[in-house]
């Protein structure tokens, strides 16, 4: 014996009396099948129904070989339950399945693509189209979609035979077993097979709104939503809009361009703090040496917040105002150091700072008479710098 489905018949049934027909685990949660449901089980781009069962919530509906499997929050004793379907959650789900019909009927008739995949998620709704459509082309099949809704066409569902079906050029979808062919009809629309729940009438989709698209594969995936998704996406939206134009203290027109302006705002001025601040490397590089005692050719200092590139830097300029080395080091979010020597310099820098990194429980590399590395350890940085120091200028 199958579950008999009464939402096939019944898109708009939330509740139901049933019994229970076989109970076991499925992946470890209780599970139940009944003699008949009016819970939608995951199918055809569209989600299950959620609700209770026996005032038990049901967390998943599946289509196993004809029969309807309730997977429960917790076990459930009685024989003979009551389901109660979310009705709020069905009727959204209604109103993207049906929308969905009939944009991709539109997309076919103003753009030949046709629909190859469908997915209703938590916010947004896609639909894939095996070939690219143009923002005209959206547009149009936003516009005929809507037209649709707005002339309120009696939506109808008729079981067929295979050989019907195929006779009226439909192929029978691959949940559908047996001869019976459910048809989902859309007066003087669209006529297709399938096994979810739509309205019985176009209107009820209210909306149909094209958020975008993008290229998929050698075509389109098209996002949408409809009915209260829609205007729920409206209010969603224009909230950011709103907090937008009060932070660039424009209207919604000038939005973009205020943007734009403050984006290239930041630009110049991150241009113009690298530029202060390569200036002011080539003063402290120059102070540094200054500051060391005569015949000394290393130089050793350790700075607070500083980032490795500027770190690096100041390595590279220090060994290139005057033949020597530089150990530097940071006290930033990690412990950052950077060792340079000039050209000719016989130091093997690279495994200075290998052995410097270690105790800071980090990681670093170089090559030549550059290396760079840091770890989390902030309070072995200067030991890590006085043991690099030690053996840079012992006798060789
Ligand atoms: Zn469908």
């Amino acid at each position: 014996m199958t579950t008999a489905r009464l939402y096939r018949d019944d898109p708009y049934l939330l509740s139901f009396e049933a019994h229970v027909v076989r109970r076991f685990e499925h992946e470890g949660r209780p599970a139940v099948i009944l003699d008949r449901t009016a819970f939608y089980p995951e199918s055809g781009g569209q989600p299950w129904d959620l609700g209770t069962l026996g005032g038990t919530p049901v967390v998943a509906v599946l289509d196993e070989g004809g029969d309807v499997v309730h997977v429960l929050a917790s076990s459930l004793a009685a024989d003979a339950v009551r389901g109660e379907i979310d009705g709020a959650r069905r009727c959204d789900h209604r109103e993207q399945h049906h929308g969905q019909h009939l944009l991709s009927r539109a997309f076919e008739d103003v753009a030949q693509a046709r629909t190859v995949s469908f997915h209703l998620g938590a916010e947004e709704v896609t639909i894939d189209l095996d070939r690219e459509v143009t923002d005209a082309q959206l547009r149009a099949a936003e516009e005929r979609t809507n037209a649709v809704i707005a002339a309120a066409r009696p939506v109808t569902v008729r079981i067929v035979t295979r050989a019907e079906a195929q006779r009226l050029g439909l192929k029978a979808p691959p949940e559908d077993a047996g001869d019976a062919v459910r048809l989902v009809d859309a007066e003087g629309f669209d006529l297709q097979p399938c096994s979810g729940t739509h309205p019985r009438s176009t209107s009820e989709v209210g909306l149909v709104a094209i958020l975008g698209r993008e290229r998929h594969k050698a075509g389109s995936r098209v996002r949408f939503v409809c009915g209260r998704r829609a205007l729920e996406t409206f209010h969603r939206q224009h909230a950011v809009l709103d907090r937008l134009t009060s932070l660039f203290s424009t209207g919604t027109e000038g939005l973009a361009d205020a943007a734009q302006r403050a984006l290239d705002a930041r630009s110049a001025a991150e241009k113009r703090v690298r530029e202060l601040l390569l200036q002011s490397l080539d003063g402290e590089a120059q102070r540094l040496w200054a500051a060391q005692p005569a015949g000394s050719n290393v130089v050793r200092a350790t700075y607070e917040g500083w980032d490795p590139e500027t770190l690096r830097g100041l390595a590279q300029r220090l060994v290139a105002l005057r033949p020597g080395v530089a150990l530097l080091g940071s006290r930033s979010d990690k412990a950052y150091l950077a060792f340079a020597q000039s050209e000719g310099l016989p130091h093997d820098i690279p495994a200075l700072l290998k052995a410097a990194v270690a105790p800071l429980g980090g990681r670093g590399g170089g090559k030549g008479n550059l290396a760079q590395g840091g770890g989390d350890r902030l309070d072995q940085l200067e030991t890590a710098l006085a043991d690099a120091e030690r053996a840079v200028r012992a006798p060789r």
